[in-house]
């Protein structure tokens, strides 16, 4: 039965320690990069307003919101949302960040493929993600255990909803690494940082 799985717990343990230690990382480089000062005198507020307008993006508005590390670009509503830290920062963080951010805005603008699916999906892994715990429960409760059938079937279901958020990650590894490599090139083609 799968809930004694190895491969299972193992996946499952791999997947937690990969995200934590992934938070701990951004967490790291913004700390990090948060004590190193720009020369130009602009935050990073000004830094996503003048990398949008070299792009000819001209329909993105730029606006903070509370919170650490809750920036976000919202392709609904074409907002770009920086956290406090970040809006009114001069950090080098504070300009990866909002360069980061921007990058998915060019993204959206260009027609970005993943992007409009990893938007689409948003839902579907919500959903998905979160009636799966309790899919998880009940089959256990129905003596998925134990092997039952109803038992068994309920688990894969609620492994298959479960599949959509690691589907949601799988889409966003490759969204995020384009939106920071079109990040430092207008970065550094812009002549906003030195190396
Ligand atoms: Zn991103």
């Amino acid at each position: 039965m799968i809930f004694f799985d190895p491969f299972y717990l193992l996946v499952l343990g791999a997947g937690m320690l990969l995200s934590l230690w992934a938070q701990a990382r951004v967490k790291g480089a913004f700390a990090k990069y948060g004590r190193i000062a720009t020369r130009s005198g602009m935050t990073g507020a000004d830094v996503a307003r003048r990398i949008l307008a070299d792009n000819g993006i001209s329909d993105v508005r730029v606006e903070p919101v509370a919170g650490r590390l809750t920036d976000h670009y919202d392709p609904r509503t074409k907002t770009l949302r920086l956290s406090e830290p970040v809006f009114g920062s001069r950090s080098m963080a504070a300009f990866g960040v909002a360069a980061h951010e921007v990058g998915h805005a060019i993204q959206h603008a260009k027609g970005y493929a993943l992007l409009g699916f990893r938007s689409a999906w948003v839902p579907v892994a919500n959903t998905g993600g979160g009636i799966s715990m309790f899919v998880i429960i009940a089959a256990f409760l129905l003596g998925g255990a134990q092997g039952s059938a109803i038992g068994n079937t309920l688990a894969w279901v609620g492994i298959g909803l479960f599949a959509t958020t690691t589907i949601f990650t799988l889409v966003t590894l490759p969204v995020e690494f384009d939106a920071s490599h079109r990040a430092l090139v207008t970065l550094e083609s812009g002549g906003y940082v030195t190396q």
